[in-house]
């Protein structure tokens, strides 16, 4: 048995996005394929609805699964699917874009007008890039809580922790997606499978992961192993994510990634002729 440790870390840059949504951008294009099967993470996190009401309006996805999760504040959505709403704090928005889907999605903050939370971009094997669009909407109420023995509280959304089983499964990366909770000197451990890509990112406090401080805003990529170990001083909260690599070629055109670019070409090229959604488009 070995113990993941850390291979490298990244702080994120500042960016905007959408229409103008200030947010912090942990990992992305610029590392690909570094966290294969995953593509990009976003964190959220303002109290000042300037930097994020402008949202991010009506805009298509091919080829991957974006994940939103909440802490704090609503989004307001809608897509080409029928499927409308708010996710509020606590909630899981698990979203295979597939062959094509088009969608809004609009922070508004809560009564404080704070907003904060993750988006994270998973990718579709070639074989499934094309498949139909599906939407998984996943209330706070859903996510099952785990307490473990050393003050940890994980909120298992996809994955299993000691036979616990978050509520989205039949994903074909078999991603792990946790969200751990540590009191002051609490440990957290998890199997995850040799050869899975796994990654810690802190977002309050700041946890150890073997001889390593890893600070709040500081996302750790783990090395292979089959058990991730965290201790937390002072207390923290982290993402847990994991995944199986893909190791295929990625072409990546905004929110289109495919295998190809003329598979991106293409996929433009249907947006603007008003084809995209066509099941034969
Ligand atoms: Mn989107």
């Amino acid at each position: 048995m070995t113990t993941r440790t850390v291979e490298e870390v990244f702080k994120g840059r500042d960016t905007s996005d959408g229409a103008g949504v200030r947010l912090k951008r942990i990992f992305g294009y610029h590392q690909v394929p570094l966290f294969d099967p995953f593509l990009l993470l976003d964190e959220f996190g303002s109290d000042d609805p300037s930097e994020y009401v402008a949202g991010f309006p009506w805009h298509p996805h091919r080829g991957i699964e974006t994940i939103t999760y909440v802490l704090t504040g609503d989004v307001e959505h809608g897509d080409s699917l029928g499927n409308s709403g708010v996710i509020e704090a606590g909630d899981v928005q698990w979203m295979t874009a597939g062959r094509g889907i088009v969608h809004q999605e609009m922070p508004l903050g809560d009564a404080d007008g704070v907003m904060r939370g993750f988006q994270l971009w998973a990718n579709l094997p070639a074989a499934h890039k094309m498949t139909a669009p599906r939407y998984r909407d996943v209330s706070a109420g859903e996510v099952p809580e785990v307490e473990q023995g050393r003050g940890a509280t994980v909120k298992v959304i996809c994955g299993e922790v000691d036979g616990v089983t978050g509520p989205v499964g039949d994903v074909v990366i078999e991603p792990l997606y946790l969200d751990v909770s540590l009191g002051p000197g609490g440990a957290f451990d998890q199997r995850v499978e040799r050869g899975l890509t796994a990654f810690v990112h802190v977002f309050e406090g700041e946890a150890a992961i073997g001889d390593r401080l890893v600070a709040r805003g500081t996302l750790a990529l783990l090395g292979d192993g089959d058990t991730v170990a965290v201790n937390a001083g002072e207390g923290a909260r982290f993402l847990l994510v994991a995944g199986r690599p893909l190791g295929e070629p990625v072409a990546w055109g905004g929110p289109i990634v495919m295998n190809t670019r003329e598979e991106v070409d293409e996929a433009l090229e249907e947006y603007r002729a008003g084809t995209f959604l066509e099941e034969d488009g």
